[in-house]
């Protein structure tokens, strides 16, 4: 008997959305930055000397900590970096959340934390959004093995202040509350200043979407230094290296380069309201969005249907046949011309 498989086996993992080769394809599916990264991250690159391969990276990764020590106000021992904020996230989870309580997230949230759950085989809860799909803070009000909440959450796009974030925190002074910031940068602001008022935060952050870096695979988390080290100690449990040289060196650049990161959140933040008011001249119904994606619904069109008709038309969005959400599709938002496409692509919907 094959004992090791019957874990492996009930571990369904995570599907990302598709990264199709063709060129000529809208690609609105995985939240990527329609922009490129920063001309800085081109230099960085364009300098970098490929005989530094030789070498290990440093896993103290001093440049790009200092960078993020400045922007976020955090001490470089209040950081750990990780190969995208989901090797941030996995790690967080398999350090913070031991205990045989359940670990609570929104039953409509990144559909990553069950898998990490089941795969740790820590037990959870998914607490119901309510009818507007938004999170009750209250609901985490009670015993758990930890708290887990994507803010803004995906995918419905919402925000919740950071008032109320503060509230979860303070509520769970006995478990470790994670706040997953990957969309933050498009119009929430980050509850990271509180990981100096309280040792049970961790603010997890990607260069993913708002930096335009997801090709590179760079993520963070925040948190008081006693937290960070015993990241560091399950890290180093399992590999010292995950963050490769080229990668911490794009990354320093694109921190440090802010004033063209405001330009493109900017720009996206423009674009995502054209599009929601267009949109909503098709009839569409389109959850309140602070992030670089929309979550929309039309009474009278198929949701499963217009993915379809979309995809035959070189447009990829997202479509998840989940319970609650199978009439919605979530949306990245492009560049203009991008979104004007899609506009006149549904605009001829039959
Ligand atoms: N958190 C959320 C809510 C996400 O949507 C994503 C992107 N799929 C991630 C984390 C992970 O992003 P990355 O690994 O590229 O940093």
């Amino acid at each position: 008997m094959e004992l090791w498989r019957d874990k492996i086996k009930k571990t369904e993992p995570y599907v990302p959305g598709e990264q199709p080769e063709g060129k000529n394809i809208i690609k609105l599916n995985t939240n990527e930055n329609p922009y490129p990264p920063s001309p800085m991250v081109k230099k960085a690159i364009d300098e970098y000397s490929c005989g530094n391969l030789r070498l290990y990276p440093s896993f103290v990764c001093k440049g790009l900590k200092s960078a993020l020590s400045d922007i976020y106000n955090v001490g470089e021992e209040e950081i750990f970096l990780g190969n995208g904020s989901d090797e941030v996230l996995a790690l967080c989870f398999m350090t913070f959340f031991n205990s045989d309580k359940a670990v609570l997230f929104p039953d409509i949230t990144y559909s990553f934390y069950d898998v990490w759950c089941s795969l740790y085989g820590i037990p959870y809860e998914r607490i119901p959004l309510d009818n507007d799909f938004r999170i009750v803070k209250e609901d985490y009000f009670k015993e758990n093995g930890g708290v887990v909440i994507a803010n803004p959450n995906a995918p419905t796009g919402i925000y919740m202040e950071t008032g109320s974030i503060e509230e979860i925190i303070e509520n769970n002074r006995d478990s470790i509350v994670i706040i997953d910031e990957a969309y933050i940068d498009f119009g929430g602001s980050s509850a990271v200043e509180l990981i100096h008022k309280y040792d049970n935060l961790a603010v997890v952050q990607t260069f993913s979407k708002s930096r335009a870096l997801a090709g590179i695979r760079v993520g963070c988390a925040m948190a008081n230094a006693k937290l960070i080290n015993a990241l560091e100690a399950v890290k180093n449990s399992f590999n010292s290296y995950t963050l490769n040289s080229l990668s911490q060196a794009a990354a320093e650049a694109a921190a440090r380069d802010t004033a063209y990161f405001e330009e493109c959140c900017n720009k996206i933040i423009n674009t995502r309201t054209w599009t929601v008011e267009e949109l909503s001249k098709l009839g569409f119904e389109t959850l309140p969005s602070c992030s670089n994606f929309i979550f929309t619904t039309n009474k009278n069109i198929d949701a499963g249907s217009l993915f379809e008709y979309l995809k035959s038309n070189g447009i990829i969005v997202r479509y998840f046949n989940k319970p609650r959400i199978n009439q919605y599709l979530r949306i990245t938002i492009g560049t203009d011309e991008q979104m004007k496409a899609l506009i006149e692509a549904i605009r001829r919907y039959p």
